[in-house]
């Protein structure tokens, strides 16, 4: 059974009993919150008749903050009043929702007719679920242009049949070029993750990036400010999550024959709102990996001379190799 002692990342050669240098000095010693909505301006409440003011600038076109309530100020709601703003809030979207089908119908009244055809997206996006980092809208894409996976820490895992299916579909089916592993600094899975506690049905999910500490101990463990190194710790768990894309059968037998999908390591940053780009070697990174996690049949020569690869039927993550043919 480990202690509360043993779960903690003592930085490298201190001794445990130092606590002003252990790895609780650098950590929160409240339980961390995860992905949580930003806090939000107080919004105005009207007795049982609920009105949302947004504090908006007097630019009509400006884009106001959404009128969600933080906890604290629901707590101090009477029952009414909460039933009209979650009447209100749910209603909302659907409002919204109106008025972008009226707008996109009025940029292009064939629109619809578009994306009702089929999807042929570029890029496959995975990211964190936190809800400040909407890839469309900071990338600039259109409905179409990229397939979606989001989870806490944007995490790819091989027993995660929902990752795993995503990056199989949007490989073998979609034959997307791009596959984008964004994390973003400041995130709450990873601040949880840096933060020895028991925290339930989170702790599998967690122990991933736990997993990344470990294999980057010493590095993390040598930088003192906690944000800083909870920062570098995004970084290096985007780049491990992108050597687990590439450990995938289909990304590896796709780029054997096609030249792609290139897989890219990007971090967000909430302060500026730009992406931050890691510069993940694709190539270096598969052949690195491949010593262990080759799952593409041998080169054949072509008719044609062209070196090319099989095509295997299958072969998984979970180590079973491809069948010969
Ligand atoms: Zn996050």
């Amino acid at each position: 059974m480990l202690t509360p002692r043993r779960l903690k990342y003592p930085a490298s050669g201190l001794s445990p009993s130092s606590p002003s240098r252990s790895f609780n000095r650098f950590i929160p010693t409240t339980r961390p919150s995860l992905p949580l909505p930003p806090i939000q301006q107080p919004t105005a409440i009207s007795g049982a008749h609920l009105t949302f003011v947004r504090h908006c600038s007097s630019d009509s076109n400006s884009k106001c903050p959404p009128p969600s309530l933080t906890p604290r100020q629901i707590f101090e709601m009477s029952g009414q009043d909460i039933a009209s703003y979650l009447t209100q809030s749910h209603d909302r979207l659907f409002e919204n929702n109106r008025a972008w089908a009226k707008t996109q119908k009025e940029k292009d009244p064939e629109f619809f007719d578009k994306i009702s055809a089929g999807q042929n997206p570029e890029y496959l996006w995975i990211g964190c679920s936190d809800s400040r980092i909407p890839a469309e809208q900071i990338t600039g894409l259109a409905p179409g242009e990229a397939f979606i996976h989001r989870n806490i820490a944007n995490l790819v895992n091989n027993t995660d049949l929902n990752s795993m299916s995503v990056i199989e579909y949007a490989v073998r089916h979609l034959k997307v070029k791009h596959i984008i592993v964004c994390g973003h600094y400041g995130c709450g899975g990873i601040a949880a993750a840096m933060t020895p506690k028991d925290l339930g049905i989170l702790n599998p999910w967690l122990r991933n990036i736990r997993d990344v500490y470990r294999l980057h101990e010493t590095e993390l463990d040598a930088i003192e400010d906690t944000t800083e190194r909870g920062n570098r710790l995004v970084e290096l768990n985007v780049i491990e999550q992108c050597n687990n894309v590439i450990k995938a059968a289909s990304v590896q037998e796709s780029f054997a024959k096609n030249q792609f999908p290139v897989v890219h390591g990007w971090v967000f940053d909430f302060k500026d709102g730009l992406l931050k780009d890691l510069k993940v070697n694709h190539e270096a990174m598969l052949r690195d990996i491949q010593k262990i996690y080759n799952l593409v049949e041998p080169a054949v020569e072509s008719e044609t001379g062209d070196k090319r690869k099989t095509e295997s039927d299958h072969g998984d993550d979970a180590g079973s190799p491809p069948k010969k043919r």
